[in-house]
């Protein structure tokens, strides 16, 4: 079968998948104990976050590894929000948009819940949140801003550089960016951005694993408490295997990101350009550059057809993709389509694709093939529906 889902999840980079076997065999002591064989886990864990900080051009000390971005997301937001009103013993509030993933989203309401204070920015129909609505839902006692990178299920690149150079002057307030669908598709530079979410299982790592890059003058506050590891903001045995794999995928992801890029915007070219041919579809996703080439996300527009159903019949072709993040596939709208469109035919009935570096443009073909004779199918169960 032909997979389509590597925003969902990617499988392991050969190169990761190694370092993950060798690393489970060699390093299996607590990098926390006192012996030789502790320190030398430890010594291997150091390294990974020194080698990942170069790559991203951050001090090793500002590099704190998790269970993944749904913890980083909590840690950042969660964190920050928690510290500040220990000290200050006032309510804060927050900025995050409306088509954040829902670790972040969730967060949101969370605190809402709690007497923070929460705006969610609205987006335009292609998805992208407006500088100009940062700007103006800026309050005296905003302490944080959270946008994505790349949505996770259209794809569309949000303008953080733009929103990082408006809030840098305002040292109160601190830019969180989940990077998790950009890190190591698109170039990023971390040099405006406070905390920075990354996924290991998103760029050929390992699940369960993930960064969250935290600047040294962050105030945050745990999310769990036990011991002193990651500099006392993430206690737990640190899940060294996963951790020099990590920093091995990460490694493979931006030595291998500009050819990788090259051959997603061809896949790419060739699915909208034939996809955006046919009447009944709508497009959700930009196109490049104001989407991430990886990712394409399209509607079916007519009565009573569910992503569910088109799921099942491309399935039927071996065709493997999702409707929206799996995190909220249970959902039968997406939020993210209903914030771009208020329209709950659209939000109902779309498709995500998301490619990787290994899908030809064989596949791409057949793929669009199938498609087609998808919405043949289709068009004539809806007429024969409304007679
Ligand atoms: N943020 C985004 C944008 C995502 O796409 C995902 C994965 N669906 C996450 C956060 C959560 O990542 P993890 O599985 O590592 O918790």
């Amino acid at each position: 079968s032909l997979y389509l889902d590597y925003c969902a999840s990617t499988p392991l980079h050969p190169r990761a998948f190694q370092t993950l076997m060798d690393s489970s065999k060699l390093y299996y002591a607590n990098p926390s104990s006192m012996h030789e064989m502790g320190f030398e886990a430890s010594l291997r864990v150091e390294e990974s976050r020194e080698q990942i900080a170069r790559l991203l051009q951050v001090k090793a000390t500002e590099v704190i590894f998790t269970s993944g971005a749904t913890e980083s997301n909590n840690l950042a937001i969660i964190g920050v929000v928690r510290a500040w009103m220990k000290r200050t013993g006032r309510n804060p509030h927050i900025i995050l948009s409306e088509i954040e993933h829902s670790s972040v989203y969730q967060c949101g309401k969370q605190l809402a819940k709690e007497g923070v204070e929460v705006s969610f920015l609205p987006v335009n129909r292609q998805g992208i949140v407006s500088p100009v609505s940062v700007k103006e839902s800026l309050q005296a006692n905003t302490i944080l801003v959270s946008v994505m990178h790349v949505n996770n299920e259209t794809g569309a690149v949000q303008p953080i550089a733009e929103i990082g150079e408006l809030v840098k002057p305002m040292p109160h307030v601190l830019f969180h960016v989940d990077g998790v669908q950009g890190f190591g598709k698109l170039p990023v530079e971390l040099d405006y951005i406070d905390l920075y979410t990354v996924s290991g299982h998103k760029i050929g790592g390992p699940k369960g694993i993930g960064l969250l890059i935290a600047k040294e003058h962050i105030e945050m506050d745990p999310l769990l408490y036990g011991g002193e590891q990651e500099l006392g903001i993430r206690p737990g045995t640190t899940n060294v295997p996963a951790v020099l794999s990590l920093a091995e995928a990460i490694a493979a992801a931006f030595e291998e990101q500009q050819k990788k890029f090259k051959h997603l915007m061809a896949l790419h070219d060739l699915v909208y350009s034939r996809l955006a041919g046919i009447s009944e579809l709508v497009m959700n996703s930009p196109q490049p550059p104001l989407s991430s080439p990886h990712i394409l996300n399209f509607s079916y527009q007519g009565r009573g057809i569910t992503s569910a159903m088109m799921i099942r019949m491309l399935a039927k072709q071996g065709i493997i993709v999702s409707s929206q993040s799996a995190c909220s596939s249970k959902a039968k709208q997406s939020r993210v389509l209903m914030a771009m469109t208020q329209d709950e035919m659209i939000s109902s009935s779309s498709i995500r694709l998301s490619f990787n570096e290994t899908v030809t443009l064989e596949e791409a073909g057949y793929l669009v093939a199938s498609v087609e004779q998808m919405v043949c199918q289709l068009k004539s169960k809806n007429k024969f529906d409304l007679l």
